[in-house]
């Protein structure tokens, strides 16, 4: 590390190790610098590497992370650092501690569909979206740290009880199978901190310093997590640094909270602040553009950026005739960036979008143009059936009571086991009050399922049994890559797949899927996680590991790809990244600032969406386009398109554009001055 990387203000808060600290800037400006370059300070200042916790808001951040603190410690070093997402620090509070809240270590993580199959199930209804409602009823109430008590007494109206009814049943289901959904994962370690003293102390103990990226996106439950662990009975030992951008908080939708911000210096009277000013990413005039569009919105904290990087190219507004035209566009965009030279890879591009339908014009453009991309943001890929299917049965060997994967993985494939002996089943355990998974090994079984169904279900079991047994001692890469496809083998994973599909082209496709997850796995295994700067190494773990922990990988991240692809992203996905040329793609009245069908656009919500234009502009280096549809979809028709508002509040920036930057200005008089002949000097 040298010091020349950071500028005065960064240096100040690397090296203020004495009490806990804010940096509070705007973007680009080198706040994840700063938490890297501190990971760096303080493993020279003697903690050791897994005293050490980096918090970030998506695991690609933490992936990034890592890759810098790497080049910076080392692969050893970097590789104890517990750097992570807070859910992934719940699941290592919880696994490690969570017996004392009566959960088993191998519980299992519910993703979103097995909440809702859960929800369904709890309030005996089949209205998708009543189940859905229940589900973010449910998840803000957890996310203000209620539980099902404090939400009966919180429910203000009739729909509001019966959904704090239906939380109090999902919450038993999900105690009798051992599970929690991602919201307890931030909850249950609060919990148990708060409860248990003794563990509260070790974990305090253990952590000498925890960092914190993106502060301004965490919600209540999280910022009382970040103080349970850091708030030492020895006040000089409360020890953190924090960093966040109040004018890039984008999760107010999802129970995130400014407010945290402003507690921070109350709850930490000894807090220092610093703020950075000087921006790293973009050029003048993309910066210009950018501090144009958050001019709009209240300020929280003042806030001044400026850029070194020189003026640069203009922010370009295109108008498009519709979504097509529009993706038609930006592949040209591309293709002249790449002839130009301005882009010298594939991934120095990225399209950014509000919505994840948007992407899909742009995938079929660029594939039309055979430019490479991925689609970042959405979980696309672990949302396929047959990548679900095996989860479950991951899920299943890691924790046999986790009863949502037992029905999916006893029905993939299909192995002579039919609802009517899942029902059979089902109120079998419901009686003595096992897991299906119990219930199938009862010796009384025989009084509820009859003969060949009962072979069915004592055949699948023995197969779960086998695979856990194996599972756990798979070695490195290519153990673990022959044991899954053993297995897949022998369930007869792949003809499954084709019997289930007419063209042989789809079935092709979904085993391909298969094979890619396999091998996905298979590298964690072997201890590497390739990114898109290289690759990362983590611990060598068994499959069995691995699947303790793959519902919170895949519900946080993406693939990890190591390609030169274009980036298509939500706007979302994208906080923290940079790109040297950016589109911002679908920039509509309706669209962004983004409104559903009655919806109310109150204040405070269109301030959000304006900060998500910023967060979206703040990702360019060199060049920003942004685009927008005079015709776009809605539903099944075609309206008008109105530019967003935002567009002409960005063109605020270009009248107030200066004739010429001052510090460009003086570098040419500079030039000007060294290039002339010293004859006239
Ligand atoms: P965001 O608000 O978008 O999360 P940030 O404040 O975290 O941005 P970084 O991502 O840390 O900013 O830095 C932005 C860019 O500027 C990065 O490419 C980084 O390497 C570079 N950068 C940061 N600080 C410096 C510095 N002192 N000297 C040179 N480059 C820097
Ligand atoms: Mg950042």
């Amino acid at each position: 590390m040298t010091a020349a990387s950071l500028n005065p203000a960064q240096l100040e808060a690397v090296h203020h190790l004495a009490g806990p600290c804010l940096v509070l800037a705007g973007a680009g400006s080198g706040k994840t610098r700063v938490i890297t370059h501190k990971i760096a300070r303080l493993l020279q200042h003697g903690l050791a590497p897994r005293e050490i916790a980096a918090i970030t808001f998506t695991n690609k951040a933490a992936a990034e992370m890592r890759e810098r603190a790497h080049g910076l410690v080392g692969p050893r070093a970097a590789r104890e650092l517990v750097v992570c997402t807070f859910h992934a620090l719940g699941v290592r509070l919880l696994r490690s501690d969570g017996e004392r809240l009566g959960l088993k270590p191998n519980f299992s993580i519910l993703d979103a569909d097995d909440v809702l199959g859960v929800l369904r199930d709890a309030g005996g209804t089949t209205d998708a979206a009543l189940a859905r409602r229940w589900q973010w009823a449910i998840s803000l109430w957890k996310n203000q740290g209620l539980d099902a008590d404090g939400a009966e007494r919180a429910a203000s109206n009739d729909d509001e009880r019966v959904a704090a009814r239906v939380m109090r049943r999902y919450q038993e289901r999900l105690a009798a199978y051992q599970a929690v959904d991602f919201d307890d994962l931030i909850g249950l370690p609060l919990t148990l901190l708060r409860r248990e003293a003794e563990v509260r102390h070790k974990w305090q103990q253990t952590f000498g310093h925890v960092l914190v990226d993106e502060v301004q996106d965490t919600n209540a439950v999280q910022y009382e997590l970040l103080r349970a662990l850091v708030d030492h009975d020895d006040e000089r030992r409360r020890l953190f640094t924090a960093v966040g951008d109040d004018d890039q908080s984008i999760y107010g939708w999802r129970g995130a909270t400014l407010d945290n911000l402003r507690r921070l210096p109350q709850d930490y009277p000894r807090l220092k602040v610093i703020a950075l000013e000087q921006n790293y990413r973009s050029t003048g005039a993309i910066l210009r553009a950018a501090n144009a569009v958050i001019a709009a919105n209240p300020k929280l904290f003042e806030k001044r950026l400026w850029s070194a990087l020189g003026e640069g190219e203009p922010a370009r507004v295109v108008e498009c005739d519709g979504d097509e035209h529009e993706a038609e566009r930006a592949v040209a965009r591309i293709q002249a960036l790449r002839a130009a030279g301005q882009a010298a890879k594939w991934s120095d591009v990225a399209i950014l979008y509000r919505a994840n339908h948007q992407s899909r014009a742009l995938e079929q453009k660029l594939r039309a143009a055979q430019i490479p991309y991925k689609v970042s943001g959405g979980t696309g890929f672990f949302d396929r059936a047959e990548i679900r299917d095996l989860c479950a049965w991951l899920r299943l060997i890691v924790n046999n009571d986790d009863d949502p994967a037992f029905l999916r993985a006893a029905t993939a494939p299909r192995r002579g086991i039919g609802h009517q002996t899942l029902a059979s089943l089902g109120e079998f355990a419901a009686r003595w009050k096992t897991s299906l998974f119990e219930a199938l090994h009862a010796p009384s079984l025989g009084t509820a399922v009859k003969g060949k169904a009962i072979d069915a279900l004592h055949e699948f079991g023995r197969v779960v049994v086998d695979l856990e047994h194996r599972a756990r001692q798979t070695q490195g890469a290519d153990d673990a890559r022959a044991l899954l496809l053993g297995w897949l083998h022998d369930i007869g994973y792949e003809q499954y797949l084709r019997d289930g599909e007419d063209s042989p082209r789809l079935a092709d496709a979904r085993w391909s899927h298969v094979l890619e997850f396999v091998d996905w796995i298979a590298r964690r295994c072997g201890g590497e996680v390739r990114r898109e700067a290289g690759t990362v190494e983590i611990e060598r773990q068994s499959v069995w590991q691995v699947a303790q922990t793959i519902s919170i990988v895949i519900g946080l991240a993406e693939r990890g790809d190591d390609d030169d692809v274009v980036t298509l992203s939500t706007l979302h996905a994208a906080k923290g990244l940079e790109w040297p040329h950016v589109i911002l793609a679908g920039v509509n009245e309706g669209l962004l600032p983004f409104r559903a069908e009655g919806d109310e656009m109150t204040p405070q919500r269109l301030e959000e969406e304006r900060r998500l234009m910023y967060v979206g502009v703040t990702r360019a280096q060199r060049t920003l386009v942004v685009s927008w549809l005079r015709r776009r979809r809605k539903g099944r028709d075609t309206v008008a398109g109105v530019p967003s508002r935002f567009i002409a509040e960005m063109r605020q920036g270009e009248a107030a554009a200066p004739k010429e930057d001052p510090r460009e200005r003086l570098k040419r008089l500079r030039a000007e001055l060294a290039a002339r002949p010293a004859a006239t000097g």
